[in-house]
């Protein structure tokens, strides 16, 4: 987990057999992900995987 900047941080999420990267914007709650689930959907299982570790190491609530 690494922060961009004072609102976003990016992670690296292991899928199957690949590595995808989660950006986080902590202010706004929206994310990115470089996967193809993702692509599809706008939403996938690394963002959930990220904001969960995000709100458990930094105690902050995402809506
Ligand atoms: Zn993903």
């Amino acid at each position: 987990m690494r922060w961009i900047d004072d609102n976003r941080i990016t992670a690296a999420v292991k899928g199957e057999n690949k590595t995808y990267f989660v950006t986080l914007n902590l202010r706004s709650g929206k994310a990115w992900c470089t996967c193809p689930g993702y692509y599809f959907r706008g939403y996938c299982k690394h963002i959930i995987a990220v904001k969960t570790y995000v709100s458990r190491r930094l105690g902050i609530t995402f809506t």
